[in-house]
């Protein structure tokens, strides 16, 4: 080949080669946002953003601020315990001007060489870093927080490099975001829980005055049951948290299939539930108490894993009638979250009653 089409040559090849990275570069984008749309919650979000965003990107590092003045997101996120590998990656913040300092009023996509000065809040693992993206996250134009890419090779993000597809990327992240925190919201003001389906809290809150003034009214008695499954972080440190989100699914149908239908049954909080028997003496919530707890004790837990799971729970009842002295809401629930407590401390796997 004459040396002017062998040049030739060599210069196609590597448009070619330009050309197929780029299309693998949209490829892996289109996948990557195709993700984050089909997120169905925020701890989904945050999963992808953190974990999945740097491996399908190639980068050393994706850390994330979110501008949080009112807790909400911590709040949210502590109903699920959070992975270790979050630790150190994503940050909250809940002053405005920590933020507009990072981008230095004006927040624009800021690509540059590491400094550890100015970067290391933003990367506390990541000392080997070459160079950083930090862009802004917006919502109508207000900053809602940072995502920060960090990189190994020095030029993976310079000042003179084309910013549009990382716009284009912090504007569907930051569409995501503010989505999950709406969508969380609206569960959490919901009357069900979701993981189980059961009665959630606030649910439950109503109810049990309702309860409680109906039977004052009707001098009829009222029993009440703290139900707390025991050793339950161990379930999750062992099998993991989708074992543990298994679990308590299934002894979530345990406890419903033991009501009758003027019970009522709700998740208190993580692997804690609570039931409301109305017009019941304290002998006779005692025996249904002992029937749930025996039921659990003898069920195979199917968690996915090789060995079926075994669990116990304990079991605080407080009875309200003409003897004791529980007349109100606060000192019912006071009075079995005493007796859980207690039922706890002589052993677990137990109902103890209130006196
Ligand atoms: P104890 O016998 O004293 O009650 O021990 P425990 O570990 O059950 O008690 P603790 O209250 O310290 O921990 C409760 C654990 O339950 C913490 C958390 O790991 C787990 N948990 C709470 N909510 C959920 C949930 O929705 N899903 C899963 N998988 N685990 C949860
Ligand atoms: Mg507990
Ligand atoms: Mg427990």
């Amino acid at each position: 080949m004459p040396p002017e089409a062998e040049l030739i040559q060599a210069k196609l090849d590597a448009f070619l080669r330009i050309a197929k990275n780029n299309e693998q570069k949209q490829f892996n984008f289109q996948q990557y946002e195709l993700n984050l749309l089909n997120c169905t919650g925020l701890f989904d979000l945050l999963s992808l953003i953190l974990e999945q965003h740097r491996d399908q990107f190639q980068l050393s590092e994706v850390t994330l601020l979110l501008y949080d003045h009112q807790y909400e997101f911590q709040r949210l996120l502590d109903l699920h315990p959070k992975p270790a590998s979050w630790r150190n990656r994503l940050f909250f913040t809940d002053k405005e001007r920590a933020l507009t300092h990072t981008f230095n009023i004006l927040p624009k996509p800021r690509l540059a060489t590491y400094s550890a000065n100015l970067h290391q809040l933003l990367f506390p693992d990541h000392a080997e870093l070459k160079s950083v993206a930090i862009l802004p996250l917006k919502r109508r134009n207000k900053l809602i927080g940072s995502l920060n890419l960090g990189s190994r090779k020095s030029d993976r993000f310079q000042p003179n490099i084309g910013t549009l597809f990382l716009e284009h990327l912090t504007a569907v992240i930051s569409a995501c975001i503010e989505n999950a925190r709406l969508q969380e919201r609206i569960k959490q003001l919901g009357l069900l829980d979701p993981l189980t389906g059961l009665n959630n809290r606030r649910f439950f809150d109503q109810r049990i005055a309702e309860e409680v003034t109906l039977a004052r009214r009707n001098n009829s008695p009222l029993s009440c049951l703290f139900i707390d499954l025991d050793h339950f972080k161990q379930v999750n440190d062992t099998h993991g948290h989708h074992a543990g989100d298994l679990a308590l699914k299934q002894a979530s149908h345990i406890f419903s299939d033991s009501m009758r239908t003027s019970d009522v049954l709700a998740r208190y909080g993580g692997e804690e539930f609570v039931i409301i028997l109305a017009d019941t003496d304290s002998d006779t919530a005692y025996d249904i108490a002992e029937r749930i707890r025996i039921t659990i004790a003898n069920t195979d837990f199917d968690i996915n894993a090789s060995e079926p799971l075994t669990l116990t729970l304990s079991i605080g009842l407080a009875t309200m009638n003409e003897n004791t002295r529980i007349t109100t809401t606060s000192q019912l629930l006071e009075s079995a979250d005493q007796a859980v407590y207690a039922a706890k401390t002589l052993g677990r796997n137990r109902v103890h009653r209130s006196h």
